[in-house]
């Protein structure tokens, strides 16, 4: 598991930001958010929706659909989190992600924000040091309990691992 090429182009003070949250498990999305000066608001979305971005007057704001499972709610802010980092340029008309992270951006950029969620949700030597510690139980049962303690979806313990 390693750290994303997207990752590898933030600044040192993003990265220290980011990292500072990434102790422990779970980390603390919501946290890191409001350390780079974003701020978050549950929202009634369409159920086809999971969450927007969107920089106005100097504001940037996340908009995350309040009916989505707590796991995904954290991925979309995660996600969110990423399109500010990356893509800071093509904020000021908004980005829409609908529930499979696709926007009016090109996929390879959605896959960006991807990646790098992955990264600052899932760090790599915390999700490492977490399955090793629980190598007793069976390896379903270990990603469950790994996904559970990082408060993300199971598919996303899986892809992050590369087991799907
Ligand atoms: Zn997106």
């Amino acid at each position: 598991m390693k750290s994303s090429p997207e990752w590898k182009t933030l600044s040192d003070d993003q990265k220290a930001i980011i990292a500072s949250h990434q102790a422990k498990l779970p980390v603390a999305v919501g946290a890191i958010a409001k350390d780079l000066g974003l701020i978050i608001l549950k929202s009634t979305m369409p159920g086809s929706i999971s969450g927007e971005i969107r920089e106005t007057e100097g504001v940037v704001t996340i908009k995350v659909n309040r009916h989505d499972v707590k796991e995904r709610q954290r991925f979309t802010i995660a996600h969110e989190i990423a399109h500010f980092l990356l893509h800071r340029e093509r904020l000021a008309s908004g980005i829409t992600d609908d529930v499979l992270y696709r926007s009016r951006l090109s996929d390879d950029l959605e896959r960006e924000a991807n990646r790098l969620a992955a990264d600052i949700i899932m760090p790599a030597s915390l999700i490492e040091q977490e399955l090793l510690a629980h190598s007793a139980l069976k390896l379903d049962e270990r990603y469950k309990k790994v996904a559970e303690l990082a408060q993300v979806s199971l598919a996303a313990i899986k892809i992050r691992t590369g087991k799907k």
